[in-house]
């Protein structure tokens, strides 16, 4: 057999991807760029506000969720929701809508756009409290959402060889007890100084140590592969629906999963690196400060979570269909 005609599960998923975009450029409408949710009213993305006395916007005092969709099913909402529940009663703040509207309004979102393929972004602000009112309790939360096409934290043609990626020096994580990281926050300060200095070093992706010597997250988390044994940080980190899943794809292969604090030190010695996100999924690191992981190329145990990563999304206990328009 002609190795060339073998396909693999990455050409059959690009190419498979890569004809949804294109079948979803020749429709028109206001709505094919995308949709939000503001002011309790589905709007173009243009016309999407946000008022400026919104603690949200002044304060960053809001928690957010992204669940996403792909080949038209939504994946793991429900799993977001219960994270999203979780991130606002630690926060004190209580959404004005149901979950179950909240799950409507989403499906609403996507329908709209006719995306196959969407980034969904739903986030719960404490709201604006009457002008000068410093009392936090007296706000009233606010929910906005938008939805566009998938996003790639790292593209999805470099994820058949792998990205690059650094151990930050010039900015640690927020520490757990400053910024509870199990919130899913927009306090990104940390990572916007780590992403700066990513670019600075010819990289594409910050990983944030703790200050303590171990390794944390980016806006993924961050996954090493010593012979067909896995680790990842147990605390210090949001708890990513996409770690999860990676985790549950190991061990149904019978490889150990250890979460634990993870040094710095394992990262150069492991024989793989791979991230996770909801925004690109199982992303190889293939050279990490400027030198290859383990022999530089993608290895089997991050290849085969990637294939099975992306074949679950298709699974109907964990996604089901949009009913598009
Ligand atoms: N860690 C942080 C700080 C994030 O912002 C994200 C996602 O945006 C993740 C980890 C990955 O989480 P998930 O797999 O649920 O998308």
């Amino acid at each position: 057999m002609n190795p060339k005609k073998v396909a693999t599960m990455y050409s059959i998923l690009r190419q498979a991807y890569e004809a949804r975009l294109a079948a979803h450029a020749l429709r028109s409408g206001p709505f094919v760029a995308g949709a939000a949710f503001a002011q309790n009213e589905i709007v173009e993305l243009a016309e999407a506000k946000v008022p400026l006395f919104d603690l949200g916007f002044l304060r960053s005092d809001l928690t957010y969720d992204v669940p996403a969709v792909w080949d038209g099913r939504f994946f793991r909402l429900d799993d977001h929701l219960d994270r999203l529940e979780r991130s606002c009663a630690k926060l004190r703040l209580e959404p004005p809508m149901e979950r179950s509207a909240m799950r409507d309004m989403l499906i609403a979102l996507v329908r709209k756009t006719g995306l196959r393929d969407a980034y969904v972004d739903i986030i719960i602000t404490r709201g604006a409290p009457k002008f000068g009112d410093r009392d936090l309790r007296k706000a009233t939360a606010a929910v906005y959402a938008f939805v566009i096409p998938y996003v790639w934290i790292m593209p999805l043609a470099m994820q058949e060889t792998g990205g690059s990626a650094i151990v930050a020096r010039d900015v640690r994580r927020t520490p757990p007890g400053a910024m509870d990281p199990t919130i899913k926050n927009l306090q990104w300060g940390d990572l916007t100084r780590g992403f700066f200095e990513a670019y600075d070093r010819d990289a594409l992706l910050p990983l944030l140590p703790d200050g303590d010597g171990n390794i944390t997250e980016g806006c993924y988390n961050i996954f090493t592969v010593h012979g067909q044994v896995l680790r990842t940080p147990a605390r210090g980190v949001l708890e990513g629906v996409t770690r999860r899943t990676a985790i549950e794809i190991a061990e149904a292969e019978g490889w150990r999963v250890d979460l634990g604090d993870t040094p710095i030190g394992s990262l150069y010695t492991a024989d793989e690196v791979f991230l996770t996100s909801t925004a690109g999924g199982v992303m190889p690191i293939t050279v990490l400060d400027g030198a290859p992981v383990g022999d530089g190329k993608v290895g089997p145990v991050t290849r085969k979570i990637w294939d099975r990563y992306w074949a679950l999304h298709a699974d109907p206990k964990l996604s089901f269909a949009v009913e598009y328009e």
